[in-house]
């Protein structure tokens, strides 16, 4: 079943007197434990589209789907809801909270209100284990490296126990060695928490480590084929 899909979506913006397409009637559909990638020049699109999957942006058209949930047909409140339980954020910069612990960045966003703060700090170590930072759940953004700190991002992105994960561009800010763990990491979250995710991309060559790649332009989606070769 798709987690994620997206059914004849367009996104205008008015540009002076005319208007501009940033998504021209998109189809996708991502399933759960699919990692997909999706390329294309600046400008083409992308963050827009995941800004409509984030229920950041409404279309102007079209229907986007999330687990058999229509997002714009539901009331603003279920849609916030339903961001706070299955979307995962994971943006190019990690956006900490500078006087934070790790274990606290991922406290802050209340998921799990209601419940005791045991089984949320609990669980918050959990996943910084999950991505390898046991060792410094105390440390703030400062004591950290920019590869740690957006290992927390992705961290908290998986607080609400998302079904789909949007990934914009999470190594733009990295060197090789460090985008290549990221990338790694996230298609091994992908299979273990089985999100659909969809991640943003300019490295080309980590495009063998996901399932399947789409390309924008103009506002338009293509699926193309995985390219093979190194890494896998
Ligand atoms: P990409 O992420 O591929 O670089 P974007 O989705 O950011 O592309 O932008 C797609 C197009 O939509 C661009 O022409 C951009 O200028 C335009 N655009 C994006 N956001 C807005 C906005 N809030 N208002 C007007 N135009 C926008
Ligand atoms: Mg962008």
């Amino acid at each position: 079943m798709s987690s994620l899909s997206f059914t004849n979506v367009t996104l205008e913006y008015p540009d002076g007197n005319s208007t501009l397409k940033a998504l021209d009637s998109v189809h996708l559909s991502v399933a759960r434990g699919e990692f997909l990638s999706l390329v294309g020049p600046s400008g083409s699109g992308k963050s827009s589209l995941l800004a409509v999957a984030a229920t950041l942006v409404q279309p102007t058209s079209g229907v986007v789907m999330i687990d058999g949930d229509d997002l714009y047909a539901l009331d603003e409140r279920r849609r916030t809801a339903l961001r706070r339980e299955k979307v995962g954020i994971i943006f190019q910069q990690p956006n900490l909270l500078p006087s934070l612990t790790a274990v606290e960045q991922l406290l802050v966003r209340g998921h799990l209100r209601g419940r005791p703060a045991h089984e949320g700090r609990r669980k918050a170590e959990e996943l910084l284990d999950t991505v390898g930072l046991s060792g410094v759940l105390n440390k703030r953004p400062h004591q950290l490296s920019g590869g740690q700190r957006q290992r927390v991002n992705i961290a908290r992105a998986l607080m609400g126990s998302p079904s789909v994960l949007l990934v914009d561009e999470p190594t733009a800010a990295l060197d090789h060695e460090r985008s290549e763990s990221i990338v790694r990491l996230l298609r091994r979250i992908t299979d273990e928490f089985a999100t659909a995710t969809v991640m943003v991309t300019h490295d080309t060559e980590f495009l063998p480590l996901t399932d399947s790649v789409a390309t924008m332009r103009d506002g338009r989606l293509s699926r193309a084929a995985v390219p093979s070769g190194q890494p896998n």
